[in-house]
């Protein structure tokens, strides 16, 4: 049966200013807990190939956040690259569904990781229950459990029901994501944040951040994390190789990023793409982009700065307090750099 709900993302709104009794952003604090542990940073690096390796792992770590290892390498590749970071208590792993995710949770326990991320692209699944069963059996309450990705009510308490500590949202939005276009399936990113939001679990909003306006707007609409994958490809500490090219004389430096089932990906991992299978992803080539800090530190200034345009001292205080407008078309050109002239900074 056909019944066509509205579906928001954030483009489709803005946030009302509201009564601001803080004296300065610099006073709001942005720090989040997940299962007695304390981020100064609501932010977890994407478990992507093309973003999250050892060097993304210590910047994020040193700065308050949270990384996630991809886990497209073998479980001893796996166990070398996280013997490398520093910053192992806010670094999670990731694995997959069945006996290859349990051995790998395993090994990688064994050498210290204590944050297990089941990741999935349709995470509203039985072998994604029974693996995070199977994860709670084995290491109990030692491990943080992250599962996902849902977009629905019903998805993430589902996750939850199976003993996940914190539910990964986001199906198609992120930037090199063509799900939306294969098969037709996702939700609006601030309308399945919405709905997740229901569950007593911590939520990360997973895909579609491309401003720090859009990560207020996550955090607004109910998420404790956004992570980033776009946002913080071409910088220094992505893994890979800075690509040079030279354009009438001038240089120009860029390197890789890609979906994870993009072709090239699955080229690279999976021995090709099976005949059975389309790809649900893009590989493309980003401006190198200098050091990750200053992403983070351009990202936060917009948290903090939203974070008191209603008065919250916190991220519950954002959500309490947070009003969304729907904007229209005009709404939105208003609302983004309109003046006629050259871009110069
Ligand atoms: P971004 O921050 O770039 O908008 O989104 C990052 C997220 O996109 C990742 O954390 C992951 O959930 C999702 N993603 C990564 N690769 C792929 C892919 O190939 N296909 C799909 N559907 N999603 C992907």
């Amino acid at each position: 049966m056909f019944s066509a709900l509205k579906g928001l993302t954030f483009d489709d709104v803005v946030l009302v200013p509201g009564y601001n009794g803080i004296k300065s952003r610099q006073l709001v604090t942005t720090a989040v807990s997940l299962k007695g542990r304390e981020f100064s940073l609501p932010l977890i690096s994407s478990n992507m190939d093309t973003i999250s390796e050892d060097a993304m792992a210590n910047a994020i770590g040193s700065l308050g956040g949270m990384s996630i290892l991809h886990r497209f390498l073998t479980i001893d590749q796996n166990v070398t690259l996280f013997n490398k970071i520093q910053f192992k208590d806010s670094t999670g792993i990731s694995i997959g569904i069945g006996e290859d995710g349990l051995l790998r949770a395993e090994a990688l326990v064994a050498a210290g990781a204590s944050i297990v991320c089941v990741d999935v692209a349709h995470g509203h699944s039985k072998e994604v229950n029974r693996t995070i069963k199977a994860l709670r059996q084995k290491f109990a309450d030692n491990i943080l459990i992250i599962a996902g990705n849902v977009a629905t009510y019903a998805g993430a308490d589902y996750l939850a029901a199976a003993g996940a500590d914190a539910i990964k949202v986001g199906i198609g939005s992120g930037s090199v994501c063509t799900t939306r276009v294969k098969t037709g399936f996702g939700v609006p990113q601030l309308t399945a944040l919405h709905d997740c939001r229901q569950v007593d679990r911590v939520l990360i909003s997973d895909g579609g951040i491309r401003f720090p306006s859009d990560a207020v707007k996550a955090l607004a609409a109910g998420a404790d994390f956004v992570m980033l994958g776009g946002m913080l490809a071409g910088t220094n500490e992505t893994p890979g190789q800075v690509l040079e090219e030279v354009r009438e004389g001038k240089k120009y430096h860029f390197k890789r990023f890609r979906g994870m089932a993009s072709k090239e990906a699955q080229d690279d991992f999976m021995g090709g793409m099976a005949d059975w299978k389309t790809a649900e992803g893009v590989a493309i080539e980003v401006p190198a982009r200098g050091p990750v800090k200053d992403v983070i530190q351009d990202l936060m200034g917009g948290i903090r700065s939203g974070m008191t345009y209603c008065g919250a001292a916190t991220i519950k205080d954002l959500q309490r307090k947070a009003q969304f407008l729907e904007v229209t078309q005009a709404g939105r050109i208003e609302g983004s750099p309109h003046a006629i002239g050259r871009l110069t900074h």
